[in-house]
């Protein structure tokens, strides 16, 4: 098959990337010229785990190439994929999908012969027939359909995920689209992977009720978090009784300082605002996106908590700024709340990340880059863990706890324990959803 990849993000470029390496022709195009240089030159734009190796691989076979010039890609293509973003609109929680309906404008130009155009963005239901009317109007001669391909993969894992997927969702209107998607998927399938062939509704649906449920689920542990400070339960032990449960299952029961990222919070917004489009409010949606930002509120108060609420002239060394390990993505990241509320109240923020430096730096002006752990405990008058990258998994708290002016420990992921903390000789340690000593 020959695949045309439109946006070479987190998305497009790991799928443009698996689908070379399934044995396709893949040409991707972006059309920012410097991500398109730095592809040509062997470099990754983004941080992802393995994608250098498994990029150059393809490139080295001749199956995948990159290009800023959209015709070019989509000429003989057999189908054309869009990866662009869709992020929130400003001011209704509305999906933008100006980069789809402009990509989709371009390819209609581009079209030569049938082919199958794939939004795999997230969008909103019934983008894809706007898609479909967008490229007919633009084009009327063109000979393609639409199909919807959302994708599930997470960042951090996102070669395993794309190349052993839960399931793959494809949306068609009709056997030719579904021929072609299974042609492109046929390694996976072959594999034993699930696709699930729906109509276009559908598999725009799932994609977010999917994303709103995962955020449900993180949500709700972090409710139960706060209660079980109240009440003196131990949210680990918690999670732990409740993932147990087959029905349940333990995955994102880990109670932290909210959600965040490129995903959950725009989906979750996009779906809100779905619903009340429709006259049907997703009331279980609205409240969690409310709770979850309470949640990454109740993290500053938290941390101000721990030095007796006076965060001025403190200084507080933050490990972790990405809203995960294994990416250097910063959208919507919890440090985006917590580091300039602290920067706010006076503190003195240094932080460290093993990959978001470059991508956070103009995100969170006034705070103070360092590379290693040690160096920013050092003389602090406390230490915020904020994500859970391995290198924050294994510290020698004592070490850290003797190099700093005032030992105190907020862990908002919970990677230790307050028995470590005061064995290590921290005077103070917080986390979340357990008994803590303050
Ligand atoms: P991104 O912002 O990292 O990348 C989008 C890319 O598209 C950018 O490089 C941009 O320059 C390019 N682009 C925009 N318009 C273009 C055009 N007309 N022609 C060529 N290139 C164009 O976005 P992303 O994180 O990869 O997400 C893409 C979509 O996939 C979104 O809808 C997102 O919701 C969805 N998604 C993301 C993830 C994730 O983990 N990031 C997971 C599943 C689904």
């Amino acid at each position: 098959m020959k695949i045309a990849m439109i946006g070479t993000g987190y998305v497009g470029l790991v799928s443009g990337v698996c689908f070379s390496d399934f044995g396709h022709d893949v040409i991707c195009v972006d059309k920012d010229p410097r991500k398109i240089e730095t592809l040509r030159a062997g470099g990754v734009p983004i941080y992802e785990p393995g994608l250098d190796l498994l990029m150059a691989k393809n490139v080295e076979s001749g199956r995948l190439s990159f290009t800023t010039n959209l015709q070019e890609a989509v000429d003989g293509a057999d189908a054309v994929f869009i990866a662009v973003g869709t992020p929130t609109r400003r001011g209704d929680g509305h999906a933008d999908l100006t980069f789809v309906m402009k990509a989709a404008e371009e390819i209609a130009q581009a079209l030569t012969g049938y082919a199958v155009v794939v939004t795999k963005s997230t969008v909103p239901v019934g983008t894809n027939r706007q898609v479909k009317e967008t490229i007919a109007r633009a084009n009327p001669k063109a000979d393609f359909d639409v199909a919807s391909n959302p994708e599930f993969l997470r960042e951090g894992a996102a070669i395993d995920d794309f190349m052993r997927p839960d399931r793959i969702v494809v949306g068609v209107q009709n056997d030719r689209a579904a021929e072609v998607m299974s042609e492109i998927y046929r390694p996976l399938y072959l594999r034993d992977f699930p696709i699930l062939t729906t109509d276009l509704e559908s598999a725009e649906m799932i994609k977010y009720a999917a994303n709103a449920f995962l955020a449900t689920k993180i949500t709700f542990i972090n409710e139960i978090a706060a209660l079980c400070e109240r009440t003196g339960a131990d949210v680990k032990l918690v999670s732990q009784g409740m993932g147990l449960d087959g029905r349940i299952g333990n995955k994102f029961l880990h109670a932290g300082p909210g959600y965040g990222g490129s995903c959950f919070p725009k989906d979750t917004k996009a779906l809100a605002r779905i619903g009340q489009e429709y006259g049907l409010p997703m009331q279980i949606t609205e409240t969690v996106i409310k709770v979850n930002e309470e949640t990454r509120r109740r993290m500053v108060d938290k941390v101000a908590d721990m030095l007796d609420g006076k965060i001025a002239g403190k200084t507080i060394a933050v490990l972790g700024v990405t809203f995960k390990p294994n990416t250097d993505d910063m959208r919507e990241a919890p440090s985006l709340t917590v580091i300039p509320a602290l920067i706010g109240g006076g503190a003195k923020v240094r932080a460290v990340d093993p990959q978001g430096h470059r991508e956070a730096v103009d995100l969170l002006p006034g705070v103070n880059w360092l590379d290693d752990a040690y160096e920013a405990a050092k003389d602090a008058d406390a230490l915020v863990i904020l994500t859970e990258w391995n290198e924050f998994r294994a510290l020698d708290l004592k070490r850290l706890a003797e190099g700093m002016h005032f030992a105190a420990l907020a862990d908002l992921r919970n990677i230790y324990s307050s028995r470590d903390a005061k064995r290590a000789g921290f005077k103070r340690y917080v986390s979340v959803g357990r008994t803590d000593f303050v």
